[in-house]
């Protein structure tokens, strides 16, 4: 569910016209929702009420410090994948006790920067970094709290390239190996293990793969209990899917994914972490184009809009599927048609989507991407020299332009010419 409804004939986000915004901070833009990125952190927060827990927000799903606080007020900590984001966490007013430091390539110079500034714990994924984060953290003369990463080798049935869990991929250690490696790391004076982590994936649509984990991860608990851990923490890692067409069948409720994480380790008595991300943020954003040229080819016509794949990339990169809606909603009845949707960028992968039926459009009508609130502004850039387009947050009948479109000036002038030219 979220808060992009329809209303006397037009787009709304909460209260606010998303014409009016277009008209105020002109296209493209990406608008999200204070209500309903509010609901969907609170919605895991309640299914798991009753456990000692903290829901740990994946920010580089949206990292806008805008969004960081308005969850963080509302009492969520943050997953973070590097310095830049654990940096821009404290600066969005989280504190260190509620940041968890994820990520396969840790550097020295991060891990210093998190344990100088407080870090919840580090999710630690192989032992080269343990090794790093027991240098660093003796060089402070501290400890660093940590969780393994365990890979269950799971089959997460989602995109290649967001599957995390298999034993092919790059991340956590093979869960096979977990007991000798933990004893390593309890031997490390700099760090203190106090729980384990997972996380297989992103996108999950079903709520076996979950299960197939998480109770890999109980029987872990208890033998590395045995082995004389004091495992008290369990990070379980985000990927729980979001609906991104209203038609297909909706992926498993966060009150359902919490009754099986109660189910499957309630019995431990570990304090839970999650770090949801994509479904904290995916529906609570659009991105807002305009048509530029309705362009008829041979055999099919084109919509060509002012976003491109420098602006969301997941249809290019990941085969990803984003509803797309006419801001001006059709009038009942109205008669629809199949459009190539294509941003200016000169490749062919710059295809939002092919044969959509749209009502009939033309120059310089609005559209909305739907779901485009996660992996959607962190993952943009300036290729073709195209701005970052701006974001705006919408809370009730107010909206603020949380990130601003820089000028060409401000682009241009971030490069240096060497002397010799
Ligand atoms: C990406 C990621 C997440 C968030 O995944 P979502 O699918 O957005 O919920 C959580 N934890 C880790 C370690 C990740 O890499």
């Amino acid at each position: 569910m979220d808060h992009f409804l329809y209303r006397d004939g037009a787009l709304f986000a909460e209260d606010v016209s998303v014409a009016e915004i277009a008209a105020a901070v002109g296209t493209p833009f990406y608008v999200y929702s204070t209500a309903t990125l509010l609901r969907h952190f609170q919605l895991f927060d309640d299914a798991l009420a009753g456990t000692d827990h903290l829901v740990c927000y994946a920010m580089k799903a949206a990292s806008n410090q805008a969004i960081l606080r308005t969850l963080a007020q509302a009492g969520a900590g943050m997953d973070v994948v590097s310095e830049g984001e654990y940096r821009r966490a404290r600066a969005a007013g989280v504190p260190g006790e509620k940041i968890v430091f994820s990520g396969v390539g840790k550097t020295a110079r991060e891990i210093r920067a998190a344990l100088t500034d407080g870090i919840r714990q580090f999710n630690v994924e192989s032992e080269p970094e343990m090794d790093v984060i027991n240098a660093v953290a003796l060089d402070l003369g501290v400890v660093a709290p940590i969780t393994i990463r365990v890979n269950p080798d799971v089959d997460a049935k989602t995109h290649a390239k967001i599957a995390t869990g298999k034993s092919e991929n790059k991340f956590g250690i093979p869960i096979s190996r977990a007991s000798e490696v933990y004893a390593r790391a309890a031997a490390l004076p700099g760090l203190e293990v106090i729980g384990i982590d997972v996380h297989i994936g992103s996108q999950l649509t079903e709520l076996e793969p979950f299960r197939l984990a998480y109770e890999k991860v109980a029987e872990l608990t208890e033998q590395l209990r045995s082995e004389g851990h004091n495992i008290r923490r369990l990070d379980l890692g985000g990927g729980l899917g979001i609906p991104y067409t209203r038609s297909n069948d909706a992926p498993p409720l966060p009150v359902e994914y919490g009754q099986l994480i109660k189910d499957s380790l309630g019995h431990l008595g570990c304090e839970i972490e999650i770090e949801p991300g994509r479904l904290i943020a995916g529906n609570a954003g659009l991105l807002i184009s305009d048509v530029i040229y309705v362009k008829s080819g041979e055999g099919r016509d084109f919509l060509i809009v002012d976003a491109a794949m420098n602006d969301l990339i997941r249809p290019a990169m990941y085969e990803a599927h984003h509803d797309i809606v006419a801001v001006k909603e059709p009038a009942p009845g109205t008669e629809m048609q199949p459009y190539d949707i294509v941003g200016p960028v000169c490749e062919s992968g710059d295809t939002f989507a092919k044969q959509r039926n749209m009502p009939r459009l033309k120059s310089g009508d609005l559209i909305a991407f739907r779901s485009a609130g996660a992996y959607g502004a962190v993952m943009s850039s300036e290729y073709n020299t195209r701005p970052l387009i701006p974001e705006v947050l919408v809370n009730g009948d107010q909206f603020a332009v949380i990130r601003p479109r820089p000028t060409f000036d401000e682009i241009i002038n971030r490069d240096t010419i060497p002397e010799w030219l």
